[in-house]
């Protein structure tokens, strides 16, 4: 089997430690060995790539992956694109994000039922290049609820789904299974881009959340959703949803329940589309005051911080992942929420990264083979050009990402440090 050797490599291997120098063993699609120190791998056989220095690492996880999104201004617009334009757009973002380094996706929502679907199965089929992908259902909304543009003489579709009542849902949900998702997802919140049904709202009823629940659980899908309102996080806790996202409104006594699982869920606050629509968007309209006049958001964006300031104490697996895909979040930039956490809610970066490795293979379901450098665990692994617990902002410039390796393959050949010889040629 085709062996590839990384030495002079500095190693974050994902648990949470600094970087330190050593060798990586690739066989195969797995890691073989790992060496520390001045412990040296035989070279006999191998491909030796000698890394100068640069800091090797899982591929990252994105924990709150939306490829079907179009980098436009509104959910709306996503909604007019045909589906043959839609599924080339997916295909291109899913590429583009393994381009930055993200080997892995959660998705948190496709825009129509069967763009990830269909893009998983041609990656898995290796047709395509792109990342691993958990593929999800559309947003499951209730009449009204985030997503939802119909107006009352005009049907317009966006990025959702409209069931209402636990019949519908399940009817949905296992129509969603049956095409094929590795995740149900359903908004039981509002948010504050939906002027009538705000983040604070419930826009799902009780039994309509357990029904989506009694689908999900019964055949073995995950289930996620869209909850900002303290009265969401806690449905979403009462009825088994394992992938919460945002929890921006929760109480102490709803941190404490989120505790109390912490085994079994992931959050993902989904700082970064709430972050520049605060405080970047005005080319579009929002401008910081809109944001906070008409969208209430740095308010939003205040409680965030401080839920999650205390989630990150608790211990609770929290995960990088933004929205990403709007006009002023453009696919690929989602790196930038690392950053978030660590100027936003207080993570020291290695938490971030470890965040975005050791826990993201966690989340795609796979702990045991994913997201460390570690002997037996697959090989996917990116190289970057210096120290991202230096600087966490590294990660979004492509050409500080040296080299993508998905399953033991390379998506991005090694190339050589760059900032390491401009750094030489200015001592010169
Ligand atoms: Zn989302």
């Amino acid at each position: 089997m085709a062996q590839t050797l990384f030495t002079n490599v500095e190693i974050f291997d994902g648990t949470g430690k600094k970087p330190y120098p050593g060798e990586v063993l690739v066989q195969g699609n797995r890691i073989k060995r790992v060496a520390k120190g001045s412990d040296q791998i035989a070279r006999e056989g191998a491909r030796v790539i000698d890394g100068q220095g640069a800091t090797v690492l899982p591929g990252l996880v994105e924990a709150h992956a939306h490829i079907t999104y179009s980098d436009a201004p509104t959910l709306k617009s996503m909604g007019d694109i045909p589906p043959e334009e839609h599924t080339l757009l997916t295909a291109r973002n899913a590429k583009l994000m393994l381009d930055m380094g993200f080997t892995s996706l959660f998705s948190a929502a496709s825009a129509k039922p069967r763009l990830e679907i269909a893009v998983r199965n041609w990656i898995n089929e290796g047709k395509l290049p792109g990342p691993r992908l958990k593929a999800a259902s559309p947003e499951i909304v209730a009449t009204g609820g985030l997503g939802d543009e119909r107006q009352l003489h005009m049907y317009h579709t966006s990025i959702e789904i409209i069931a209402d009542g636990p019949i519908e849902v399940r009817r949905v949900c296992r129509e969603m299974i049956r095409e094929g998702v590795d995740t149900i997802k359903v908004n039981i919140s509002g948010d504050n881009f939906t002027a009538t049904c705000r983040a604070e709202m419930l826009s799902y009823a009780e039994d309509e959340i357990a029904a989506a629940a009694e689908v999900a659980h019964s055949r073995g899908v995950n289930l996620a959703c869209h909850a900002r309102a303290d009265a969401a996080v806690r449905m979403a806790l009462k009825h088994g949803y394992n992938v919460i996202y945002h929890c921006d409104f929760a109480t102490e006594e709803t941190i404490d329940l989120l505790e109390a699982k912490k085994k079994e869920i992931f959050l993902a606050p989904a700082a970064g589309a709430i972050y520049a629509t605060c405080y970047e968007a005005g080319d579009w309209g929002i401008t910081p005051e809109v944001a906070d006049k008409v969208m209430d958001l740095p308010r939003k964006m205040e409680n965030t911080a401080r839920v999650y300031r205390e989630i990150r104490k608790r211990g609770i697996r929290a995960l990088p992942g933004g929205d990403y895909g709007f006009a002023w979040t453009p696919m690929g930039t989602n790196a930038r929420d690392l950053e978030h956490f660590v100027n936003l809610f207080g993570y020291e970066p290695q938490e971030a990264i470890m965040a975005a490795t050791k826990w993201g293979g966690e989340l795609m379901g796979m702990g045991d083979e994913l997201g460390l450098v570690k002997a037996g665990y697959l090989a996917d692994l990116i190289m970057v050009d210096g120290d991202p617990c230096q600087d966490i902002t590294l990660f979004q410039d492509q050409q500080n990402i040296l080299m993508v390796m998905k399953n033991g393959e390379f998506h991005r050949a090694p190339q050589p440090r760059r900032r390491a010889a401009r750094r030489a040629k200015a001592a010169e």
